[in-house]
């Protein structure tokens, strides 16, 4: 792999987009978020009725051509049968649906080569997700793993959506026990990542000190 990789991992909301896409702005990388690989799935599972306990039709689903992930500066793009589903697959919902699709080995496999191939010689990339440092770039120079407290997090995303508190908190429980619970590469602390709590900083402070071990790390 000839380009720079940072890796961005971390539980729900924690700040993982907001803080991949500022960054890969100010240096001028690009920037994917790997979740939309796994909500797309989930995503696509939902609508072609596929059932979303079943390994081997998510492996066919994820084998079929009609779907890709497209980097932009702004988000992380989804595209099924020639459609845009962007808006769609970052609801909570299909959150929860992703993280259901995301615990199986062989989907995970299936998945992995095409997270891989976003990285490239022509550019430097931003990637974020629950096992990229871990497993998709392992040989990323600078791994970072951003946590906040519950609370805070779930008040961010419910802002977002225009979701309530409540409902938001126990959705992002159930999928953060999930993801770090399952067997196929469970969301973790990487091994070297350094931890940032988000939890009390606003975007541009937690921005600026990945940058500064951007600089420190690998220029
Ligand atoms: O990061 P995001 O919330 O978009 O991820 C949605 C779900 O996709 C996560 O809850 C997790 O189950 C799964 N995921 C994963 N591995 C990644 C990225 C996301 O299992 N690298």
């Amino acid at each position: 792999m000839g380009c720079i990789v940072v890796t961005i991992d971390g539980p729900a909301a924690s700040g993982k987009t907001s803080v991949s896409r500022g960054l890969a702005q100010k240096l001028g990388w690009k920037w994917v978020s790997t979740g939309a690989f796994y909500r797309g799935l989930g995503y696509m599972a939902q609508q072609t009725q596929v059932d979303i306990k079943n390994e081997d039709e998510l492996v066919a689903l994820v084998k079929s051509d009609n779907w890709s992930v497209q980097m932009n500066d702004e988000n992380t793009n989804f595209i099924f049968n020639d459609q845009d589903v962007t808006e769609f697959i970052f609801q909570e919902e299909v959150g929860t649906l992703a993280s259901q699709v995301s615990g199986y080995p062989k989907v995970r496999e299936a998945l992995l080569e095409a997270q891989r191939a976003l990285a490239s010689e022509d550019y430097n990339l931003v990637a974020e997700g629950r096992d990229c440092g871990s497993v998709v770039f392992p040989t990323a120079p600078l791994k970072v793993y951003l946590t906040a407290r519950s609370e805070s997090r779930a008040q961010r995303r419910a802002e977002e959506q225009g979701k309530d508190l409540e409902s938001t908190i126990e959705a992002q429980k159930q999928r953060d026990q999930q993801d770090a619970s399952r067997k196929a590469a469970p969301m973790q602390v990487p091994e070297g990542a350094h931890v940032i709590d988000t939890s009390e900083l606003t975007l541009d402070q937690v921005v600026q000190k990945v940058e500064d071990l951007v600089q420190k790390h690998i220029n």
